[in-house]
């Protein structure tokens, strides 16, 4: 990809620019936790966003998309912001860093990308991150600090292109290591490190290719769930609820409330509990968990669908170590942990299966963990 955006660059540009990239993400565990104050667990995959970038002395800035063969120029003021959603995402980013105070002058671009598009690896926030971290490099010192970075991005998805988003993405795309995945306290911000190296085992998503319409209903519905039990425990969000705390209030709330709080604290302490297996190498529970919350999505918190059901029974059945849906649910990819021995016979058997179940083949998404944003050396 590098060599295809440097050609490319030159023939545009007649000049060399410097080369950054940041990746998608995926998220091993921990789904419908951020909103309830819990932890997600994301690392960044080998799948990223690559620029060339070179700052052209104007105020304008002229951006190639390759992927999409298509061509921007946008001025750097707000009412300068372009008609074309991918451009939006660079535009964004732009306006972003200045209103916390950075410098944006115009500059010329070349990008290109490999995270799947709205398969829930978040190019979007790939994209974002590339810039926000290239823009911090080239204009600004570096002093925008890396938090501040992933900021950026989502503020970029809620004030340019309408996706109300949390930080998880963005922050998995900027502060992403390799062979590490990050535990992120969505109440403090704070985050620490774990290793994720599972050696004689691969991670892959199956991506479904279901889109179910009409989630935002759902969604609010789930956390007004959580809402309503907070509030009758007294705690701010189910973050500070137990199992016990629950049992306590049985009577006092519906039986779809208390399924979906029991989801809620479960997954908080799964969390946990793979931290500590990472830490001692102990994959097979990080699978066994997985499977739990796979169970926890599709049964407590309702937001599984019929195709990602069939995919996770054709993991256990093919003896594939952990399986869940990843995301919001109701579509999307299943995440899967599985020994090398049984990854051909694995995915054989879901491809077959899927296709004469529902007419297409999910698709097969091999995954590494790798590092986040970055300047490419030469
Ligand atoms: P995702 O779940 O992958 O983040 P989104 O719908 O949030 O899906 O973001 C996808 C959008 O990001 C695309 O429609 C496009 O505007 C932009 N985008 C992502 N990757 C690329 C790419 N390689 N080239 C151009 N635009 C891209
Ligand atoms: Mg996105």
């Amino acid at each position: 990809m590098k060599e295809r955006i440097k050609e490319q660059f030159k023939k545009r540009f007649s000049t060399d620019g410097v080369i950054y990239a940041s990746a998608g993400r995926i998220n091993l565990i921990g789904e419908h936790t951020d909103y309830n104050g819990g932890f997600v667990f994301p690392g960044a995959i080998d799948k990223y966003i690559m620029a060339e970038i070179n700052i052209n002395g104007t105020d304008k800035v002229r951006v190639y998309s390759m992927d999409l063969d298509a061509y921007c120029e946008f001025g750097l003021n707000e009412e300068d912001a372009p008609k074309d959603q991918w451009a939006r995402y660079i535009f964004g980013v732009c306006r972003e860093t200045i209103k916390r105070g950075g410098t944006v002058k115009g500059f010329d671009t070349v990008f290109a990308g490999n995270v799947p598009l709205g398969a829930g690896l978040s190019s979007s926030a790939a994209l974002e991150s590339c810039f926000a971290f290239a823009l911090n490099d080239l204009f600004n010192d570096n002093r925008i600090d890396k938090f501040e970075l992933a900021k950026i991005g989502q503020s970029t998805e809620h004030n340019y292109c309408g996706v109300n988003c949390g930080i998880m993405d963005q922050f998995a795309s900027v502060f992403g290591k390799k062979d590490c995945l990050m535990r992120l306290d969505c109440r403090s911000l704070e985050h620490e490190y774990f290793p994720f190296h599972p050696e004689g085992y691969k991670l892959v998503l199956l991506n479904s290719k279901v889109k179910h319409e009409l989630v935002d209903s759902p969604y609010n519905k789930r956390r007004e769930s959580c809402e309503r039990v907070a509030a009758m425990l007294g705690v701010d969000t189910l973050r500070d609820a137990t199992y016990t705390m629950l049992a306590d209030i049985r009577d006092k709330v519906s039986d779809e409330d208390y399924r979906r709080a029991r989801f809620v604290i479960g997954e908080k302490q799964r969390v946990l509990d793979v931290c500590d297996a990472l830490e001692r190498g102990d994959y097979e529970t990080v699978g066994r968990c997985m499977y739990e919350t796979h169970d926890g999505l599709s049964r407590d918190y309702e937001v599984s669908c019929e195709e990602l059901d069939y995919l996770n029974d054709v993991a256990r059945e093919c003896g594939v170590t952990g399986s869940r849906i990843m995301g919001g649910g109701f579509g999307g990819c299943t995440i899967n942990l599985v020994k090398d021995e049984r990854y051909d016979h694995f995915i054989a058997t879901a491809k077959e299966k899927f296709n004469a179940k529902y007419g297409h083949e999910p698709e097969v998404i091999n995954v590494i963990i790798s590092d986040g944003a970055h300047k490419e050396e030469d």
